[in-house]
């Protein structure tokens, strides 16, 4: 579903991605760990189209997404309108939630069906319905979310996002600005996701045990470059680069 090739990254003179090469495949759950400042986040934001490329090109599901074609068939700097219809496809979770404040439950899960993919109201509801059951919410269709625990806000946030039914979804550190008794409800409701259906994740975390639970490929990221991969049972108990074990031993 995705792939970069040779993306590089600069902000400045600060080279963030250094012609990255990587992919992910359909129904894949990709983590992507490593120290803070190696560009995880960057990865995601370029996904989401926050931010753009400085050189190479990110395709998804064979378009590209970095760049749009021309009339000739050129690959060509992608302009608004181009970038709008391809973030439907990718749906993202936040570090904090960013729920809609003024809306309920139920409307914060189908604004951006009806207002962007065109559902009625009725169709966006039914399947906002059945999100919310898969995250255990069904009780709290017209809660605002102000009166909703972090967890529980969190687990709308991931409603919301399944409920544009995007080709991939990206997680940035979802649990990390929750209390820790809250930690293991949204862990819970990702992890019945990634058993119960076969959408694409691209997760950035630093807890190993939930990267292990989920997904099936582990990216070790280190200044821009992937230092090491393998499945997380492999990667964990015997990281081969040392700057993987250093960086293990200090989140473990
Ligand atoms: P963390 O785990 O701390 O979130 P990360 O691996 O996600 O780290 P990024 O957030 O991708 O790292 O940041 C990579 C580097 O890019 C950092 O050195 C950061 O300071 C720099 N950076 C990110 N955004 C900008 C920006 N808008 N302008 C300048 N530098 C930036």
């Amino acid at each position: 579903v995705v792939n970069f090739d040779k993306v590089v990254k600069r902000y400045g003179e600060l080279t963030v991605l250094d012609e990255l090469d990587f992919s992910v495949k359909p129904g894949e759950r990709v983590t992507l760990i490593g120290p803070s400042g190696s560009g995880k986040t960057t990865i995601l934001r370029l996904l989401m189209t926050l931010e753009k490329v400085t050189d190479g090109v990110i395709w998804v599901e064979g378009e590209p997404l970095s760049h749009m074609r021309d009339s000739g068939g050129e690959l060509v700097p992608a302009n608004e309108a181009y970038l709008r219809q391809m973030r439907k496809r990718i749906g993202m979770v936040f570090q904090q939630f960013n729920l809609f404040p003024n809306m309920n439950v139920l409307r914060n899960i189908t604004e951006a069906p009806v207002h962007v993919l065109g559902l009625s109201k009725d169709e966006a509801a039914v399947r906002a319905r059945e999100l919310l059951e898969l995250v255990g919410l069904s009780d709290k269709e017209n809660a605002h979310p102000s009166k909703l625990s972090g967890g529980q806000q969190q687990r709308v946030a991931i409603a919301r996002a399944l409920a544009m039914r995007p080709d991939i979804l990206l997680l940035d550190e979802v649990t990390s600005a929750l209390d820790p008794e809250l930690v293991a409800d949204v862990q819970n409701v990702l992890r019945d996701i990634a058993s119960s259906t076969d959408i694409t994740m691209l997760i950035v975390t630093h807890e190993m045990h939930f990267a292990r639970d989920v997904s099936q490929r582990v990216l070790m990221f280190d200044k821009g470059k992937i230092i090491e991969e393998g499945t997380p049972e492999r990667l964990f108990s015997e990281p081969r680069e040392e700057r993987t074990q250093k960086f293990l031993r200090a989140v473990l």
